[in-house]
C-alpha cells in the first residue's frame, strides 16, 4: 500500500473529481486545481443541460467509493435505441435482454457538481477553482497556475501530480515537447457535432419516449437525443464540416429549418428554438488521442481524456476514465511505490483505452448507418439468441462493452471480431431468425472460447 502523502490533481472535471475521492478515501492529502470557477455556484443557462450515458464500468467505479446510488438518483434509465426513419416511423431496438441491461442518461453538470461536493466533504481535499495550469516542468515537477480572477501566476511544487485536465492536457503537451521518444497521435474526424434541445412540454412532460436514446440515422450523418430529468432532451447533430450536406452548407435559419424538415421532420416539430440554438451553440470537434508513455518517472501520471480522448459513439469516454480510477484504487492498495503504480496502471489501461478508442470509431458507422439496416437488426436478434443458448460462450459486443465491466475493453474488441464471423455465417442468405440453421450454430459455437 502506498503511504498517504500530498498529491496534486490538475483538472476538476469528471475524472479529476473522482480521482480525488479515490485518493481522499485512502488518507491522501489532495490539492485539486480547476481552471473554471466553482460550477456549483455558477448559474446554468436554462435549456442548456448536456447529458451523457453512464454504464456498468462507470457505475462500478462510483460504487467503489459509495456513490453509485447518488448518481442513479440523478439519472434516467435508457432501455434501448428508438430509431426514427425518414417517414417518421419508430423502431425500438433493445440494448440488452436482461432487466438490468440498461444504460443511464445523467446531466454532465449535475454529475460533476456531485463529485466535487463529495470530494470537498473530505477534510483532506482542497478544491482550488479558477486555477489554470499553464506550465508543467517535468524535471522539477513544478507546476505554474494562472489565477483566472487576479490574472497572477504562481508556482506549486508537486511531489506526485495526476493530470486529469482533459483532451488538451498541459502536462501531456509538456511530455510531447520534452519526453524522448514520446508517442503521440491525434486524429480529427471530418465531421463535428452541435448540441440542440427538445424542450419539455407544458407541465414538464417528455415529448418523446422517455426511457430511450433516440436516433435519426441518415447514413453519413445523424441526430441523437438523450432524456433529461426536467422533461427535455439534449440532441446532438453529427454532421460533416464541408460538402453538400454539411455544417458549412447551413448558412441561414431557412437552410437549417429546411434541412431538418427534410431529414428530421418529427424532431423539427418539437424544436421551437432550433435555428437560434443552432447558430448560438458552437460546433464541437471529435478527436481520438493516443499517447505513450502516460507517466514521467514517479512524478506525473495522465488519466482520463488527458491520456486517451475518444469519439463519443460508444458513450464510453467518461466510463473509461472512471475505470482508470478503479485501477488506480486497486494499485494504491497493492503497490508500495509510485513508479511501479504508474507502470502497472499504464500496462493495464493503455491496451484497453486503445481498444475502446477503436470500438468507438466503429460504432459511429453502426449508429448512423447499420442501425437502420434490416441485416443489422437480424444479426442483433441472432446475437441475443446465441447469448440465451450459449451464455458462457457468446455475449453480444455491445453488451460486453456496456454491461460487463469484468470483461476488459481489449477482450471485448477481440471477441467482437471472432463473434462477427459467426453472426455473418448464420445471417447469410436469410432474412428472418426463424430460418437459422441451429445445427450450424451448434458447430460454430463448439469452437468459441468460453468466457
Ligand atoms: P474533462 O471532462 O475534459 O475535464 C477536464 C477538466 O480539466 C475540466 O474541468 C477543465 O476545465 C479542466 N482543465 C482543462 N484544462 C485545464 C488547465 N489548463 N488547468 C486546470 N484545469 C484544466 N463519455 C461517456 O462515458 N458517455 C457519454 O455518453 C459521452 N458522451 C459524450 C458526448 C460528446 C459530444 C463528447 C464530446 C464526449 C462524450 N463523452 C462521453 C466523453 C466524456 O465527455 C469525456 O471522456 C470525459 O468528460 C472525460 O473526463 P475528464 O475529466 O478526463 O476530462
Amino acid at each position: 500500500m502506498i503511504k498517504p502523502e500530498h498529491v496534486h490533481v490538475i483538472g476538476g472535471g469528471l475524472v479529476g473529481a473522482l480521482t480525488s475521492i479515490f485518493l481522499a478515501k485512502r488518507g491522501f492529502e489532495v490539492s485539486l486545481f480547476e481552471r473554471r470557477g466553482d460550477m456549483r455556484k455558477l448559474a446554468v443557462e436554462a435549456g442548456r443541460s448536456i447529458n451523457l450515458a453512464v454504464t456498468a464500468r462507470g457505475l462500478k467505479a462510483l460504487d467503489e467509493v459509495g456513490l453509485k446510488r447518488d448518481v442513479l438518483d440523478l439519472a434516467i434509465t435508457m432501455k434501448g435505441r428508438m430509431v426514427h426513419d425518414m417517414a417518421g416511423n419508430t423502431t425500438f431496438v433493445s440494448y440488452g435482454q436482461k432487466e438490468n441491461e440498461v444504460i443511464y442518461s445523467v446531466s454532465r453538470g449535475e454529475l460533476n457538481k456531485l463529485l466535487l461536493t463529495k470530494a470537498g466533504e473530505y477534510s483532506n481535499v482542497h478544491l482550488r477553482f479558477d486555477q489554470r495550469c499553464v506550465e508543467h516542468d517535468l524535471e522539477s515537477n513544478q507546476i505554474s497556475f494562472t489565477d483566472e480572477v487576479s490574472k497572477q501566476t504562481h508556482n506549486v511544487q508537486a511531489k506526485v501530480a495526476l493530470a486529469t485536465d482533459g483532451a488538451w492536457s498541459v502536462a501531456r503537451q509538456a511530455m510531447l515537447a520534452n519526453v524522448k521518444n514520446f508517442n503521440y497521435a491525434q486524429n480529427f474526424e471530418s465531421y463535428g457535432y452541435k448540441e440542440l434541445v427538445i424542450p419539455a412540454a407544458a407541465g414538464g412532460a417528455f415529448q418523446l419516449e422517455k426511457e430511450a436514446l433516440h436516433i435519426w440515422p441518415r447514413q453519413s450523418f445523424m441526430l441523437i437525443a438523450l432524456p433529461n430529468l426536467d422533461g427535455s432532451f439534449t440532441c446532438t447533430l453529427f454532421l460533416a464540416y464541408e460538402g453538400a450536406v454539411s455544417f458549412a452548407a447551413l448558412k441561414t435559419a431557412t437552410d437549417v429549418n429546411a434541412f431538418f424538415a427534410r431529414e428530421f421532420a418529427g424532431a423539427l416539430a418539437l424544436m421551437p428554438t432550433l435555428a437560434e440554438d443552432f447558430f448560438r451553440n458552437p460546433t464541437g470537434a471529435l478527436t481520438t488521442i493516443r499517447c505513450a508513455p502516460w507517466h514521467v518517472d514517479d512524478k506525473l501520471l495522465l488519466l482520463g481524456d488527458a491520456a486517451h480522448a475518444i469519439v463519443p459513439f460508444f458513450g464510453q469516454g467518461m466510463n473509461c476514465g472512471f475505470e482508470d480510477c478503479s485501477t488506480l484504487g486497486v494499485l494504491l492498495d497493492a503497490e508500495s511505490d509510485w513508479r511501479s503504480l504508474f507502470q502497472k496502471l499504464e500496462a493495464e489501461r493503455k491496451p484497453n483505452a486503445d481498444a475502446i478508442g477503436t470500438l468507438a470509431l466503429e460504432n459511429f458507422v453502426e449508429m448512423r448507418d447499420t442501425v437502420a439496416d434490416a441485416k443489422f437488426q437480424l444479426k442483433k436478434r441472432i446475437g441475443f439468441e446465441l447469448e440465451k443458448r450459449y451464455p458462457d460462450r457468446f455475449i453480444p459486443r455491445y453488451s460486453m462493452v456496456v454491461f460487463h465491466a469484468e470483461i476488459p475493453y481489449a477482450d471485448a474488441y477481440q471477441r467482437g471480431i471472432e463473434q462477427e464471423v459467426i453472426l455473418d455465417a448464420l445471417a447469410a442468405g436469410i432474412a428472418d431468425i426463424s430460418k437459422i440453421d441451429w445445427s450450424h450454430a451448434e458447430r460454430l459455437m463448439q469452437h468459441a472460447r468460453p468466457f
